[in-house]
């Protein structure tokens, strides 16, 4: 049951998680102009740290497993492998939380997206909701 298991290179780096000036929600990871998912309002975030580990964020070719300098400092990178040629590309990394089933107990990952988001428990099929 693991949804986690996606062919995807994914970024292990992330942005400092940051909020919404305005109405102080969890802002979406990233950097650069930024639109806030629960008021709309544009944030600009900078972070120098992050976009410096990007660019010398190392990352293993999905087709030949050798190990790339990904050289690009902004994610999504566009990325072609030295070695095979191979396209592919570089995703922004995605936080994850964990939260407990009320239903099972069972411990399930999932991705971190600000606001509520309803959950349908893939073990015994509880329903609930969290807030993030
Ligand atoms: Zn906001
Ligand atoms: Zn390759
Ligand atoms: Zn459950």
């Amino acid at each position: 049951m693991d949804e986690e298991i996606e062919i995807r290179m994914e970024s292990r780096i992330a942005p400092p998680p940051l909020t919404c000036p305005k109405c102080q929600e969890l802002l979406p990871p990233g950097l650069g102009e930024i639109q806030c998912t629960m008021c709309d309002s544009k944030v600009r975030v900078e972070h120098e740290v992050t976009r410096k580990k990007w660019k010398e964020e190392k990352i293993s070719c999905p087709q030949c497993d050798k190990v790339l300098v990904v050289g690009v400092d902004k994610r999504p990178a566009n990325l072609q492998c030295a070695s095979c040629s191979h396209n592919f590309t570089l995703h922004p990394n995605v936080p994850r939380v964990e939260v407990t089933c009320p239903g099972c107990d069972r411990r399930l990952r999932m991705k971190q997206k600000p606001g509520t988001r309803s959950i349908d428990c893939p073990a015994c099929e509880t329903k609930f909701t969290v807030k993030f």
